[in-house]
């Protein structure tokens, strides 16, 4: 039987969080194992389904085209009902939340989840699972069925062992200062008091990270869309100083492959994303800088005004996804916005206007791998970060909440391929009272990045330098390559124990 065992390929369940930024990263990493033979299935709701099936189905088909591969389909699907929490029918997904009441309906559909999560076991035994960090749950669950689950949060291995710092040793309470330095990590990392989540402030959030943290340390072990080369310190921090065990799989959508959830086949392309891919194609390259702050962050219409003149004073092109930002119904429509600046439109007029404006889905990999690219402002979300360093594309940065002020600490300070336009409060896409950042000095930021000097050119030449290791780690001998090959063998010997 232990014969059987071994030929049987490997099973691994996916349980993503429902919202864009961890559904696409799971997706993903679903059709990279499946490409090194594993079966997959990826659990989640009806709505979810529908945005991660084009993906999926095209996983799959590439696979059926190759002699050698395993299986078709390896990669399925599974279909559970969106709890019943008195949220309106089809939102499922966090973007669809709109104010506090939401959000606790939403994370109460989160702790229901485990019904259908359990009942999955009752028909199939998968040989690990791969849970978002949010449900907690699912470490007791898991371990109920016998099942090792791995911890997936979607955040970078710098900003977990910031996190662990700062839950491990809570400088805001000890340090009365506006500048607190987190400890213990492998280089100085200060913060301002503003931009971190100060526990006598926001207690629900801090208890919450504290339980997030010490779930996954109860896992089997974590995996990361990271690679080693891109932060070897908090690799060894991770494995050694803290004892946990971690697997480091990404770019799990690597600039230049042809997979990834977010890439999508021409034919799935909005008319705006397919538009902007030929508005690329008229610049000269490295001249456009594109501004997304990806899924949830949305911005007051004083922020967009001084965005938008920061963007006309850079002299720069320009490809701006507005319908995220939080521009309030006036983006779906053709009516001026009031925070619009008078005579920002008619930079964006066709045909050879100086801007472009994606008002739906941005078709962001392949944006940010246009040859045209030369800068993307961004709020520093993790994907979007990964997917800037893997297409070698420098970073003007400006984080709103989350992992994001982490994040933006590893690009500007320790990598050193971005430039910050200084924000300084953290405030979640529920809440509205960022500082405003002044148009000058987004137009200084993205100076520093896209301009002549001797320091842009430097932070141009070390994103570079990170994309081609980005892209060497998930090739046949890099390093993410070889921790898939490695976490697999491990799940498969663990049978025979
Ligand atoms: N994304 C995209 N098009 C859009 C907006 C977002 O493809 O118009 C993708 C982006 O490429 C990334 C994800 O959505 O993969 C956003 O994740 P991230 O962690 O950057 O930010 P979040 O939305 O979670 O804040």
């Amino acid at each position: 039987m232990a014969g059987d065992d071994e030929q049987r390929p490997l099973h691994i369940l996916f349980f993503p969080f429902p919202a864009p930024g961890h559904l696409i990263p799971i997706a993903d990493m679903a059709a990279l194992f499946a490409t090194r033979g594993a079966k997959c299935t990826i659990l989640t709701t009806p709505v979810n389904a529908a945005t991660i099936r084009p993906a999926v189905d095209r996983a799959n088909d590439a696979r059926r085209g190759t002699p050698d591969s395993p299986p078709p389909s390896a990669i399925e699907i599974s279909v559970v009902p969106f709890p019943d929490v008195g949220l309106p029918p089809g939102v499922e997904n966090a973007t669809g939340l709109s104010g506090d009441a939401d959000r606790d309906k939403f994370f109460h559909a989160i702790q229901q989840f485990r019904e259908p999560f359990e009942q999955f076991f009752a028909g199939e035994c998968p040989d690990a699972v791969v849970a978002d960090s949010h449900f907690q749950w699912s470490v007791d669950a898991a371990a109920e069925h016998g099942v090792p689950r791995l911890a997936f949060l979607g955040t970078s291995m710098f900003a977990r062992a910031c996190t662990d710092s700062m839950l491990r040793n809570n400088p805001l309470a000890s340090c009365p200062d506006a500048v607190v330095s987190l400890p213990g990590l492998p280089h100085r990392v200060d913060m301002l008091r503003s931009q971190m989540v100060d526990p006598s402030k926001r207690p629900e959030s801090f208890a919450f990270f504290q339980r997030v943290n010490a779930e996954d340390q109860r896992s089997y072990g974590e995996v990361f869309n990271s690679f080693h080369e891109l932060e070897p310190d908090y690799v060894e921090h991770y494995r050694t100083a803290l004892g946990r065990r971690v697997w480091l799989v990404g770019p799990v959508a690597p600039a230049g492959g042809d997979m990834g959830a977010t890439k999508g086949a021409t034919s799935e392309l909005s008319s705006d994303g397919a538009g902007c891919l030929r508005w690329l194609d008229t610049k000269p390259a490295g001249s456009v800088v594109y501004v997304s702050f990806g899924t949830l962050s949305s911005f007051s219409p004083a922020e967009l005004r001084e965005l938008a003149r920061g963007l006309d004073l850079s002299g720069k092109n320009f490809v701006w996804v507005i319908s995220h930002a939080g521009a309030g119904a006036d983006a779906d429509t053709d009516a001026q916005p009031e925070w619009m600046p008078e005579g920002f439109a008619e930079l964006t007029a066709p045909p050879g206007g100086r801007g472009f404006i994606i008002r739906g889905w941005a078709p962001q990999t392949l944006i940010l791998s246009h040859p045209a690219l030369g800068a993307f402002l961004t709020h520093c979300g993790w994907n979007s970060t990964l997917e800037a360093v893997s297409a070698g594309v420098p970073m003007v940065t400006w984080p709103r909440f989350g992992d994001q002020f982490f994040n933006e600490k590893l690009v500007v300070e320790v990598l050193q391929v971005g430039a910050s336009v200084g924000a300084c409060d953290y405030a979640s896409f529920m809440e509205t009272h960022h500082g405003v950042v002044r148009a000058e000095v987004v137009t200084e930021s993205i100076g520093t990045v896209m301009g002549d000097g001797e320091e842009g050119e430097a932070i141009r030449s070390k994103a570079r330098e990170l994309g081609v290791k980005a892209r060497r780690a998930v090739g046949n001998a890099g390093s993410s390559y070889g921790d898939v090959g490695r976490l697999m063998e491990e799940l498969i010997a663990r049978r025979r124990t």
